[in-house]
């Protein structure tokens, strides 16, 4: 049996960045940029109004104020989207709206507010009623982005901002690090696919479901390879068709009754690395590789399988698609009930984590059975008890894997 550090550090050691490709913008949130994104344009394009106001030459408001009104000729308006017809000229001013380019000749923007506009009727003349300095209420081209610049760097991983950058620059496709595709095949004679009805005896194939959604939050394809049944044949025959992916993920069939399944087959079919780890829950956890395909074995029970793969899997997943930071976010809690760990493995329970004056506070969700689903639904984190460590009572400080902590990034 290894440690869970040495178990992932080996796991970690069989996987690799994969290749890069390009793809549409919006499918690559989340994935990490593989190359260095130069800008053709500036952006803006054009000085333009930050405000609605009038365009005008900062000269011409000179001593404005309420009670002294600049009034300036007002030769027509210009939208969003539009060129003005003509200059602004000495004691002329155009209406404008944010986001319009600013008329040649102006340099800068009274915001309507600071106008008698709202006295007037037909708009033929506008009064200034404040001085404004050459460049106020305008925002200059290339302030955000200038033509020629490096804006996004190789290794970048995509959020939201930087697709709203691409798109800026009116990139449509970008070069990414592919996603990976990893197929899923649960084991089991027990397992009935959801939809189908429930025979005496037999449970609805869950794991197959909660390793999909977690393969697709960390970026990855999920591909659902069905059932496979508890024996060897059944087994071979549904991971040989698995040719086209980056990861197999198996559960079930890796504790002690049906034990050397997966670990036979593996063996058989490939190499295995290791199949026990000092963890509880998630002890029977068997790695290899098929047809040079590394295979993570997680365990059947459906608290185990997730919790195994957020250990494991999910750095494998992430490594895959070029990022550095293959830590799950942690935090330090105190404990509000004791936590215990009977045989020297490394324990995670379940746990609620609140924030109360700037201090985190742990208590386990309740019954911590491996086969209670439930007990992952009701909690934001996974409390650790060393190997060491016999028990962490109330009051004292644990170490807390955060399961909810938006890690699209
Ligand atoms: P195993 O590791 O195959 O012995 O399974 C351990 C426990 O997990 C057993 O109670 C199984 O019925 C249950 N189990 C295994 N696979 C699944 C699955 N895909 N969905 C839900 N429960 C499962
Ligand atoms: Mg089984």
């Amino acid at each position: 049996m290894i440690s869970v550090e040495a178990a992932r550090d080996k796991i970690l050691g069989y996987v690799d960045i994969l290749d890069s490709i390009e793809s549409p913008i919006l499918d690559c949130a989340g994935q990490v940029l593989a190359e260095d994104v130069y800008s053709d344009i500036n952006v803006p394009p054009l000085d333009n109004s930050a405000m609605d106001g009038y365009a005008v030459m900062a000269a011409d408001t000179s001593g404005a104020s309420s009670d002294t009104p600049r009034v300036l000729r007002v030769t027509g308006t210009v939208a969003a989207g539009a060129i003005a017809a003509e200059a602004v000229t000495p004691g002329s001013a155009m209406r404008i709206m944010t986001g319009a380019p600013l008329p040649a000749g102006a340099d800068s923007v009274v915001p309507f507010e600071d106008t008698d506009e709202q006295q007037r009727g037909d708009i033929k003349e506008i009064g200034i009623l404040c001085q404004v300095a050459t460049g106020k209420n305008v925002r200059r081209a290339g302030e955000d982005i200038t033509r020629s610049s490096l804006v996004l760097r190789r290794g970048t991983v995509l959020r939201p901002s930087e697709i709203g950058i691409l798109a800026s620059l009116g990139r449509s496709r970008v070069k990414v690090v592919r996603r990976p595709k990893v197929a899923i095949l649960a084991t089991g004679d027990e397992l009935v696919d959801i939809g189908e009805p429930l025979p005496s005896g037999k449970i609805y194939n869950s794991n197959a479901y909660s390793v999909a959604a977690l393969v697709a939050r960390y970026g990855g394809i999920p591909v659902l390879l069905g059932i496979a049944l508890d024996n060897e044949e059944s087994l071979v025959a549904r991971l040989r068709r698995a040719t086209d992916c980056d990861l197999l993920i198996t559960t079930g069939g890796v504790s002690k009754g049906d034990y050397d399944m997966v670990k036979d087959v593996l063996a058989k079919e490939g190499e295995v690395v290791f199949w026990q780890v000092r963890m509880k829950p998630g002890k029977p956890l068997a790695f290899g590789r098929v047809n040079g395909i590394p295979l993570l074995g997680l365990p059947g029970n459906p608290v185990s399988s997730m919790i195994t793969f957020e250990l494991f899997a999910r750095s494998a997943i992430l490594k895959m698609m070029g990022k550095t930071n293959l830590d799950k976010p942690s935090v330090e809690a105190i404990m509000e009930g004791p936590v215990v760990n009977t045989d020297g493995r490394q324990v995670y329970a379940r746990a609620v984590v609140e924030k109360r004056d700037g201090q985190y506070y742990a208590r386990l969700t309740g019954p911590q059975g491996s086969g209670i689903l439930t007990s992952m639904s009701l909690a934001n984190g996974l409390v650790i008890v060393p190997e060491d460590r016999a028990s962490i009572e109330e009051g004292e400080s644990a170490r807390v894997l955060m399961l909810d902590w938006d890690e699209t990034v």
